[in-house]
């Protein structure tokens, strides 16, 4: 395939935008960027794809997904993390059955797919959701993911004890034994699309020895970890109850930092902690909207990317959002830095950009592979349609992109050298059928929880 005309977003070391450009992709990577004129010629035979002066940028990676929250959608507004969790997510998600966490999970994929997310990091799949039903929902969407199987064995959160519902919660042998299970079986798979991480549970929910092995078995096999870590208040309190300077100290302590960490949230932190992520490579996802619905905190995003750690982006979940479209939450990236800064120069569109594709593609392992539109990389990438009121005038394809657009402006996308999705309509997943099955599901869920979740005004 030749895709021609398009404003390339290249995101490569140069950061070069190339107007009437020319990606050529064959099999699953990109062959040649250029000039439309020269790929034409030196490419007469490829099935010609007009992106008529749109834009084509590299597919957006989305480092922190609850794939099994995408049913719960609204489900906890206006709440304060530990009472979204007890009251309302744990409850329900310790209701569901493994076809409602397949059945999830595929309305997630649909989402991300439809406004450019092309990779994802699922950082919590537990026992309940069924692992092998939501990596065949991986392999059928055609996306690429890092699954995190949950790890725990204490069924507290920070200091609260005791207070995850029975539904949820595992213990701690089964939990590393089926990570195993699952990484033997998935880790490679779908072309190597998929990896398998482990997903340990937040301080309070993982006893210190259990992480030291989760962090051992990682480094055995290389695999990566993501793990919540000081998200909300109560995170530093309970780090600092226990004797560690911070959470990020903690985590040092039991071998959780490192190339191959991800760490969700990070807002209860400071420059000791920056400079300890930063000195270890560990990255960090930054989760602006979930950050603000629950009133966490403000993520210091401008002093992490200024002492050198690789700051990305995650959507988070349906209840915490409520959506998993990326290009909805960039613009809060900045909007937020400016607020905690007083400052708006300190992290502007362009490095917004990096922080939702490039600086993804590192979490993930795979800065060689994905993340911008190079020769010899995989053909994983994105149109968005310009022709557009709120679009127009594109002064800079970069700022309008990052402060103006919408997920629904994505028209195509192209994953792993295939059409995942072209003119809004999904190739790869059932649309009609998975919205028809979660509609179908997402009340029994509620009423096996025990919760009547509708609307709060009076309903005629
Ligand atoms: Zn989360």
């Amino acid at each position: 395939m030749i895709f021609e005309n398009a404003m390339v977003i290249t995101m490569n070391p140069q950061r070069q935008i190339l107007t009437h450009g020319a990606v050529v992709v064959e099999d699953d990577k990109i062959a040649a960027v250029g000039k439309t004129k020269d790929m034409v010629e030196k490419y007469p035979q490829k099935r010609r794809i007009n992106c008529n002066g749109n834009v084509l940028m590299p597919g957006l990676i989305d480092t922190h997904v609850h794939t099994a929250q995408a049913m719960l959608r609204g489900c906890a507004d206006d709440l304060y993390l530990l009472d979204w969790l007890i009251k309302r997510v744990w409850v329900l998600q310790g209701s569901y059955t493994e076809e409602d966490g397949q059945a999830s999970a595929g309305l997630c994929m649909l989402e991300m797919i439809k406004s450019g997310t092309t990779g994802f990091i699922e950082c919590m799949l537990a026992e309940r959701y069924g692992f092998d039903g939501v990596a065949q929902v991986v392999e059928q969407s055609g996306m690429r993911a890092a699954i995190g199987k949950i790890v725990m064995d204490l069924p507290s959160y920070a200091e609260a004890e005791g207070v995850m519902h029975p539904g949820m919660v595992e213990d701690g042998e089964t939990s590393i034994h089926n990570t195993l299970i699952a990484y033997d079986k998935w880790h490679g798979a779908a072309d190597g699309r998929i990896q398998v991480w482990f997903g340990p549970r937040t301080p309070g929910g993982v006893t210190p020895g259990l992480y030291d092995r989760i962090s051992a078995l990682a480094k055995e096999r290389d695999m990566g970890i993501t793990i919540h870590l000081s998200e909300v208040r109560e995170d530093l309190d309970y780090a600092q109850s226990e004797g560690f300077r911070s959470p990020i100290a903690f985590a040092q302590a039991h071998g959780l930092l490192g190339p191959r960490s991800v760490l969700a949230h990070v807002v209860w932190t400071d420059e000791q902690d920056w400079a300890l992520m930063a000195e270890t490579g560990t990255h960090v996802t930054h989760n602006p909207a979930s950050n603000s619905k629950c009133a966490s905190g403000i993520a210091p995003v401008h002093g992490m990317l200024k002492a050198g750690v690789n700051v990305t982006l995650g959507c988070d979940g349906g209840p915490s959002n409520n959506t998993y479209d990326m290009i909805r939450d960039m613009r809060m990236v900045s909007y937020l830095a400016n607020l905690r800064e007083e400052d708006p120069t300190v992290v502007p569109a362009e490095a917004v950009l990096e922080i939702a594709t490039i600086n993804g593609a590192k979490a993930l392992g795979l800065e060689d592979e994905i993340g911008s539109i190079e020769v010899g990389k995989k053909a994983d990438f994105i149109l968005i349609n310009m022709d557009a009121p709120h679009l127009t005038p594109a002064w800079d394809p970069v700022s309008t992109i990052v402060y103006a657009a919408h997920g629904t402006d994505v028209d195509s996308v192209v994953i792993d050298g295939k059409m995942v999705m072209e003119g809004r309509r999904v190739l790869t997943l059932e649309e009609d059928a998975i919205l028809e099955d979660v509609r179908k599901r997402y009340r029994d869920v509620g009423e096996r929880a025990g919760l009547d979740i509708g609307p709060r005004w009076p309903v005629l």
